[in-house]
């Protein structure tokens, strides 16, 4: 993919902010700080086009990147409710529905689950992998910050992530890393081929 353009369009909280250009887009989703702002400048080679790094208020919004007028790169707010309130979990539950339920049948072409490749993935990985499955879309798993483990861990680190997934073997799980830039062709392809079905 040549990026020729990236930008940010939209920080919206209800489906009327969602631009109406009718673009398809690919939406990545995962917890709190797996290095979802990363993978997304990393992508389409930006410094600070998604922020990196936490700021409160995140967690319920969505945030819409346009790439060379063609697609949007979605940023979904990230999970991990050890320390957040029922009231603003259920918050971000309706806020990611809300999204998936408007976007499903047309616009959305692939949903991109971020996972740390140094860990199995968590409670909450889990429940996100199987919601988003429940919606019937296109899933790509992502294990990010592959430049944190040695090459050699890599397919061990990525066979325990299938296994804690429950993946079928046509299930893909790429290994990534914003730092030393491992991963981009393989995921643009993933990306390429989504959105040229
Ligand atoms: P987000 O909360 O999911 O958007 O995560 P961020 O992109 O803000 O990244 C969270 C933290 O992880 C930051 O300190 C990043 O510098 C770091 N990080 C992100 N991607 C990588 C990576 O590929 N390798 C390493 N070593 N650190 C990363």
């Amino acid at each position: 993919m040549i990026v020729k353009k990236a930008e940010h369009v939209i920080t919206a909280v209800k489906p009327n902010q969602y631009p109406s250009t009718g673009y398809p887009e690919i939406a990545f989703v995962g917890r709190s700080n797996v290095g979802k702002s990363s993978i997304i400048n990393t992508l389409v080679n930006r410094k600070s086009l998604a922020r990196v790094g936490g700021t409160p208020g995140k967690t319920r919004q969505i945030n819409f990147y346009n790439v060379n007028d063609t697609f949007y790169l979605v940023d979904l707010p990230g999970y991990g409710f050890a320390n957040v309130s029922k009231e603003m979990k259920a918050s971000w539950e309706n806020i990611i529905e809300t999204y998936l339920y408007s976007r499903k049948e047309n616009n959305l072409k692939l949903i991109v689950l971020l996972v740390d490749i140094r860990h199995s993935p968590s409670k909450d990985d889990i429940t996100m992998n199987q919601w988003i499955r429940g919606f019937g879309l296109n899933t790509l798993i992502i294990a990010t910050k592959a430049d944190k483990i040695s090459k050699s861990q890599i397919n061990l680190r990525i066979n325990d992530i299938k296994k804690v997934l429950q993946l079928s073997n046509t299930d893909k799980v790429l290994p990534f890393s914003s730092e030393k830039r491992i991963g981009i062709e393989a995921v643009w392809s993933e990306i390429d081929e989504k959105l040229r079905k």
